[in-house]
């Protein structure tokens, strides 16, 4: 008898099984990010840290470079969606593009490549290191497609700082269709996860309420915390250091080093903390 539970074991299996060796790991990585820059997704830096977070992933195991290579589809996916519309609501509040550097890409990815590199180093695949590792990235997935789809669709969102309209695309502000994408994305990265033999079918829920936390954490410290920033020419809340107008702009909230990226970083990181810590 073949019944469904063997061939969803020996699919799991197989997923599971350690990944390709690091040569091909390696040329895998450098295939997906090298077309990714091609196309304009990430500029050349973030293509080389791409390579490397694609390499330790693919080296732990399918599973993971499989999840991984999903997500990055995912979030070109969400960043194509409306975006002359996107571009044109936050030409002069966002402090960076469509196209991903190093930093952002670390951002997004580093927690799940710690993740991953623990794997390729001690071996050990039955831990709960995919678990964090995995909400880590659903978390940064959650987060990326609230802000793609809440600037391309939704209504000017909320700061939850003090609940008043701020320009669409400012960090730590809330809309109704960005929030249902982040619910939505949480979910999907999570089935997805599951879909790979990364996680548990029975703890899926600890990786969808970690990626949660973690968009929320990202909402809270990026209105509280955030470094904000003003043109004193177009008298306008920015995260541009230079404004698109060609002012220089001035500190006006927040803490002066805590960018997006440093947010999201901390998006990311709590995600893996809370699904470590039900876990
Ligand atoms: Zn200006």
């Amino acid at each position: 008898m073949f019944g469904a539970s063997s061939a969803t074991a020996v699919a799991t299996a197989w997923w599971s099984a350690s990944g390709p060796s690091t040569p091909l790991a390696v040329g895998f990585a450098l295939v997906i990010a090298a077309a990714a820059w091609r196309h304009g997704s990430l500029r050349l830096s973030g293509a080389i840290a791409a390579t490397v977070v694609g390499t330790l992933a693919l080296r732990a195991g399918w599973s993971w470079g499989g999840y991984l290579i999903f997500w990055f589809a995912w979030a070109t996916l969400g960043s194509r969606l409306g975006r002359a519309r996107k571009d044109a609501r936050t030409a002069g509040v966002v402090a960076k593009g469509a196209q991903r550097d190093a930093s952002q890409v670390v951002a997004n990815g580093g927690v799940f490549a710690l993740a991953a590199a623990m794997v390729v180093t001690t071996g050990d695949a039955a831990s709960n290191t995919a678990l964090w590792g995995a909400a880590a990235l659903a978390a940064a997935g959650a987060d990326t497609m609230a802000t793609e789809i809440g600037t391309w669709v939704g209504r000017p969102p909320r700061s939850v700082g003090t609940w008043r309209e701020v320009p669409t695309g400012t960090s730590g502000a809330v809309s109704v269709a960005g929030s249902a994408a982040m619910f939505g994305s949480a979910l999907v990265l999570t089935a997805v996860a599951v879909a790979f033999g990364l996680v548990p079918a029975a703890r899926w829920w600890v990786v969808a309420l970690a990626a949660v936390f973690g968009a929320v954490v990202d909402t809270v410290v990026g209105a509280l915390a955030q470094e904000q920033r003003w043109c004193p020419s177009c008298a306008t809340a920015t995260e541009q250091w230079q404004h698109n107008c060609g002012t220089d702009t001035r500190h006006r909230a927040g803490w002066r080093w805590l960018g997006n990226d440093a947010v999201n970083l901390v998006c990311t990181a709590s995600a893996a903390a809370l699904a470590w810590l039900v876990a």
